[in-house]
């Protein structure tokens, strides 16, 4: 009885832009904010830093994980609302596109 599993392993997995070491983008984007409230265990956090080391878009992730963890402390709320979240990424994202828009600042 297991063709959940069988369906889940025979499945192409989609292209990762950048596939360094062991981990894949999607597995450490997943585990990102256990990794950033220090709630995965030692091997696990030295796979996923191993591959924020080599991936910028994994790492800027990271980072956006760490400000919302900071904002969600200093707010002593339980959980960062899912709007909260969607905000920072939205603001990341126009401050990205300003840098790449010129050099003018
Ligand atoms: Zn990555």
């Amino acid at each position: 009885m297991s063709a959940f599993e069988d369906e889940r392993r025979g499945a192409p997995l989609p292209a990762d832009p950048c596939a360094s070491g062991d981990m894949r983008c999607s597995e450490a984007v997943a585990r990102l904010w256990e990794y950033v409230d220090a709630e995965v265990d030692e091997l696990d956090r030295d796979r996923i830093a191993a591959h924020l080391a080599e991936c910028t878009p994994c790492l800027e992730e990271e980072q956006v994980e760490v400000v919302i963890k900071e904002l969600v402390r200093r707010c002593c709320q339980e959980e960062a609302p899912a709007t909260l979240r969607v905000r920072i990424h939205e603001q990341i994202s126009v401050l990205r596109l300003r840098e790449a828009a010129g050099p003018e600042a």
